[in-house]
């Protein structure tokens, strides 16, 4: 391939600059001509894009985002806005495209790949719910601010004596409340992969410790979930605490991407150029056992999911 495409699809996630650094670096090194397609899907249907060099991806590693913008959109899922897609491939010469985004960027990148553009999709969205990937770029920064997030709560919750509930992003999955849940101590954590009994894995947990003296607690749970402040509301009703509802929200999509965000950025990156580099596609780039490799697209959005129920009940025996 001489010539290839970047882009950033679906929700933004801090390392997907790192991951277009590499990319871009990777390319350039080995004579590569590289575009930047800028808003996903939605900029490559209306040719916005540009022609990266080395030094335009300066300065970037350590920014939250992403320098090419991302977008979610509506017309590349059909057929006359792929085609005017692909028209945009063929009027700058881009033989394959590096896809940084969720499932349905995956999902997109399979249709584009099918109808003879070749795409690698690298796994880039704070929720790590791509199935096919231990570790999605994104996840390891969102744990650690919506950590320093609870914390700060914290001092004011055991300050004066309440109990706070905290909505955290995730989609429909739940490894950022339970993994940021054991972070902070949560006293409970409700996710929806697991079965939960609000009053059994609630109401009741928060009167035991109650029993032990402790006077605050963190409620961690998942945005699938939902109902933070009639949760909030029903704990303070039961339990005679006064309880308040967090929903963090968007800071915990930005900031400066962490060590490990970086690392495993630059890592999928170069995988994927290189990949492309021996003209194969269709594939999404993955984290299994510590290792970087490659699966078929197709496979890995039809891999079935599992939960870390063994982590789910470490916290609930040690969060008491
Ligand atoms: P996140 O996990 O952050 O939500 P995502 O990549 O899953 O990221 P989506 O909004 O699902 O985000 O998808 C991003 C874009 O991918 C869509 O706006 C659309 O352009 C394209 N896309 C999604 N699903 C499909 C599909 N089934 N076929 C073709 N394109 C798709």
């Amino acid at each position: 391939m001489k010539t290839i495409g970047v882009l950033t699809s679906g929700g933004d996630a801090p390392g997907m600059n790192a991951a277009i650094r590499a990319v871009v670096r990777t390319a350039c090194e080995n004579g590569i001509k590289v575009f930047g397609i800028n808003r996903g899907y939605a900029g490559l249907i209306e040719d916005d894009v540009r022609e990266l060099n080395i030094r335009s991806v300066s300065d970037i590693i350590h920014r939250g985002g992403t320098m090419l913008y991302s977008a979610r959109c509506k017309e590349f899922r059909e057929e006359a806005g792929m085609q005017k897609a692909i028209e945009t491939c063929k009027k700058h010469g881009i033989e394959g495209i590096v896809v940084i985004g969720g499932d349905g960027s995956f999902r997109g990148a399979r249709d584009l790949s099918l109808r003879g553009i070749p795409c690698i999709g690298v796994p880039g969205t704070i929720d790590n719910d791509i199935v096919s990937s231990d570790y999605t770029i994104g996840y390891d920064t969102c744990l650690n601010t919506i950590m320093q997030m609870v914390d700060r709560v914290r001092d004011t919750v055991e300050s004066h004596s309440r109990c706070v509930v905290v909505e955290v992003m995730g989609n429909r999955c739940g490894d950022l409340t339970l993994n940021s849940g054991i972070a902070v101590g949560a006293t409970a954590i409700v996710i929806p992969e697991i079965h939960f009994d609000i009053e059994k894995h609630v109401i009741e947990r928060i009167r035991r410790t109650q029993k032990t003296d402790k006077k605050h607690f963190i409620v961690m749970v998942a945005e699938g979930i939902g109902g933070v402040e009639e949760l909030a509301r029903k704990i303070e009703k039961e339990c005679g605490v006064e309880s308040r509802a967090v929903i963090l929200g968007h800071v915990q999509r930005g900031g400066s991407p962490t060590v490990r965000d970086r690392v495993v950025a630059s890592q999928m990156g170069y995988k994927a150029v290189q990949l492309l580099m021996d003209g194969i596609g269709n594939r999404v780039i993955v984290q299994k056992d510590d290792h970087i490799v490659d699966f078929d697209i197709y496979e890995a959005l039809n891999m079935e999911r599992s939960v870390n129920t063994e982590l789910y009940k470490i916290a609930h025996e040690i969060s008491i």
